[in-house]
């Protein structure tokens, strides 16, 4: 499993397993489309999105699940220039997932 498939799961989305066989081709969207094993929804091939490529999805995800400031806070304060330059290159600069792999690590804890 991937980064980014793991702190979708830690953030309590289901990491969906096909039904066998339940494949079919969505035609308008050009992707495979398959039923859930576990939570029963239908979902397509791409279906977790891309923390690491997007940071900021991350920062989303945390504000939904109302978690924002407290793992901002896990990272450093915003009060001093050299946490304020971390935070803005993890949310913004990089896209090697290292935000993502802090919130993954950061939930895993918290639970
Ligand atoms: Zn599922």
């Amino acid at each position: 499993m991937n980064l980014n498939q793991e702190l979708h799961e830690a953030l309590g989305y289901c990491k969906h397993e096909p039904i066998l066989g339940s494949q079919i081709w969505l035609i308008t969207s050009n992707r495979m489309s398959f039923i859930c094993s576990k939570c029963g929804e239908r979902y397509t091939e791409d279906f977790c999105p891309d923390y690491v490529a997007d940071p900021r999805l991350v920062i989303r995800e945390m504000e939904k699940k109302g978690l924002r400031k407290r793992f901002l806070s896990s990272i450093g304060t915003t009060t001093n220039l050299d946490a304020l330059g971390k935070m803005s290159s993890l949310i913004a600069i990089d896209t090697t997932g290292q935000l993502a792999q802090l919130a993954l690590d950061w939930l895993r804890k918290e639970e």
